[in-house]
């Protein structure tokens, strides 16, 4: 397994499973073979599977080690890496919370 893969793993689980930005239920594909119950039996969105999350970028020199990464579900990771000016860690998590409040973030598309 990568090295990135085992921090997210040990990441996922010290977080509760939950995403570090918008604090819903994520989801891997081994998720049993650590003891973490699945808890998507049927579908598993996409949005919401558990991604390594470098809070200083690779593209800024963020480097793979537990300090740097944290898991985060796809949708929150890629919308953050998405912008020409990526936001720091805790702008990206006060903008997640801000459009959840509003019903604007990806909860509006899926069943929890
Ligand atoms: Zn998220």
């Amino acid at each position: 397994m990568k090295k990135t893969s085992k921090i997210r793993r040990a990441k996922m689980l010290a977080q509760g499973g939950r995403c570090y930005y918008c604090d819903l239920p994520m989801w891997e594909h081994e998720a049993e073979k650590v003891g973490w119950p699945d808890l998507w039996t049927n579908e598993k969105p996409k949005t919401l599977q558990c991604t390594a999350e470098h809070l200083v970028p690779r593209s800024d020199g963020g480097v793979d080690t537990p300090e740097n990464i944290v898991a985060a579900c796809w949708f929150c990771n890629t919308t953050r890496h998405k912008r020409k000016q990526v936001r720091s860690p805790q702008e990206h998590r006060a903008h997640v919370k801000k459009r959840m409040r509003k019903g604007r973030w990806l909860q509006a598309s899926i069943n929890l």
